[in-house]
């Protein structure tokens, strides 16, 4: 039998099963939403973890935290590199939420800072400092008041520019969600996409009030960052509509070119690894403890009197239980910390892809921004994997506890090299299709390189966080 044909009909069934399984989608969301409140309230009517011998086995709160960062979160980033962004469409609480409470909603139209690109972008960067700032990981009472303040601002946005119509709108999920930017670059990562059965040779559409909850022109789809795979658009058996396609990995970025490269989503691709590693290693830095140590004595020095007292709890840690009070010194030298390591590493990600862009310009006759934007993305590979390390703090830490601190370093190494070796791949693949000189092909590769050795000694940080990079 023709191969085509066989994988025409093995497509075409897992198609069907995802069409089918869509009418399940309310059902566990609403299961979802149960669980994530238990997760965040029973557990505070328990004693609250003070001693080395409770463990989340032991002790709800502990409990909580575990399955919140250390498996919950983690497991939903990684999901992405299989089934695309089908946590969003199928089981988050949050964006289902949203999207209930559009139905009955206003019809406002969301302001133009709202739908610009860089939006959910500044939306991760906020939350993820602030939930430094709030400690989140390590105190369910601020993971509870962190998740009640987004949970309110998601259903404020559902009800304000709902479709009114009883049609879902997910303005939160395309424009503000702070972990939309990252399940985006994941997903242009993953082999699992939605696609036109025939691309409109356009640039990416945006549409409100159709179809597509998350405002995406469906004949001219050609990404799939904004896809929540909610399986709206997919009709089996029919000519038109949207089909499920597999492919193979990062196969967006490797022909960035086609699936609507975007500068400010490259920005939050530079800025994001920074981000996430800082904030998975300021408490354990030395690096760290020396930039509080200095801006402590620099505020005496001033007389600065205001960074010794104590802040709000809703935006610094104040936990009585444990005596640890956040001093508005905490709350800056957190932020700077995180910001400033963050912007330093955007700044050599983005040098290294102006000089991309250069040795581009003979080659690919496109504007400046384009080249920069396309060169850019061939670092997303790494440093997608720079985020996950980040962001997943929690599970690593425990793996490192439950199988051994040597074996979970090694694991760890290994994954740096397969990812490093995968990106580079990738990239140079793309070099050879957009260089014609073999010298600026050298070239061309030499730059990646280097930004990818970058972004893995700094992966290398977060495995070994008391090391001095500096
Ligand atoms: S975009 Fe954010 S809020 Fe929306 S479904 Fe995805 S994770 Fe949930
Ligand atoms: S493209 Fe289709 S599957 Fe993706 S979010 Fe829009 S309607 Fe849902």
């Amino acid at each position: 039998m023709n191969y085509s044909v066989v994988k025409a009909k093995w497509q075409l069934k897992l198609e069907l099963r995802f069409f089918q399984l869509r009418k399940l989608f309310p059902a566990i969301q609403i299961l979802m939403l149960l669980s994530l409140v238990a997760l965040l309230v029973l557990p505070l009517f328990g004693p609250y973890p003070r001693f080395q011998w409770q463990t989340p086995w032991n002790n709800g709160q502990l409990f909580s935290e575990w399955v919140l960062w250390g498996f919950w979160y983690p497991g939903t980033l990684l999901s992405v590199l299989f089934v695309g962004r089908l946590w969003c469409g199928a089981l988050c609480p949050l964006g289902a939420l949203s999207e209930w409470v559009s139905r009955i909603g206003g019809r406002l139209n969301p302001p133009n800072w709202i739908k610009h690109p860089i939006a959910p972008a500044f939306s991760f960067l906020i939350v993820t400092v602030w939930a430094q700032t709030l400690d989140v990981r390590d105190d369910l009472r601020s993971a509870l008041l962190l998740f009640a303040i987004i949970f309110a601002l998601a259903v404020a946005c559902g009800l304000a520019f709902g479709s009114g119509r009883g049609v879902a709108r997910r303005v939160w999920c395309r424009h503000l969600c702070p972990i939309g930017s990252v399940l985006g670059v994941f997903s242009r990562i993953g082999v699992m996409s939605i696609d036109p059965a025939n691309k409109e040779k356009v640039e990416e559409g945006y549409r409100d009030h159709g179809l597509c909850p998350t405002s995406i022109e469906l004949r001219s789809k050609q990404s799939s960052r904004h896809c929540i795979k909610c399986a709206r658009c997919i009709k089996p058996n029919a000519r038109g509509g949207l089909s499920l396609t597999l492919r193979a990995p990062a196969s967006e970025i490797e022909y960035i070119d086609r699936h609507s490269p975007c500068s400010s989503e490259l920005a939050f691709i530079w800025f994001a690894p920074g981000l996430a590693i800082a904030g998975f290693i300021w408490s354990s830095s030395p690096l760290y403890a020396q930039f509080r140590q200095a801006l402590g004595e620099w505020a005496m020095n001033h007389q600065w009197m205001g960074m010794f007292s104590q802040g709000p709890a809703w935006l610094m840690n104040q936990n009585a239980a444990i005596d640890q009070h956040y001093l508005w010194l905490d709350f800056v030298s957190i932020s700077l910390f995180m910001l400033g390591f963050a912007a330093l590493m955007a700044l050599i990600l983005f040098a290294l892809s102006l000089a991309g862009a250069a040795l581009l310009k003979n080659d690919v006759r496109t504007s400046w921004i384009h080249r920069l934007t396309t060169f850019g993305y061939q670092f997303s590979p790494l440093a997608m994997l720079c985020i996950l390390l980040g962001l997943g703090s929690t599970l690593i830490s425990s793996l490192h506890q439950w199988i051994g601190h040597q074996v979970m370093v090694d694991i760890e190494l290994s994954f740096v090299v397969v990812a490093l070796t995968f990106n580079l791949l990738i990239a140079f693949r793309w070099v050879a299709k957009n260089h014609k000189s073999c010298w600026r092909r050298i070239l061309s590769s030499g730059v990646i390189t280097l930004g990818c050795f970058f972004i893995s000694t700094v992966t290398l940080w977060s495995i070994f966080p008391s090391y001095q990079l500096f």
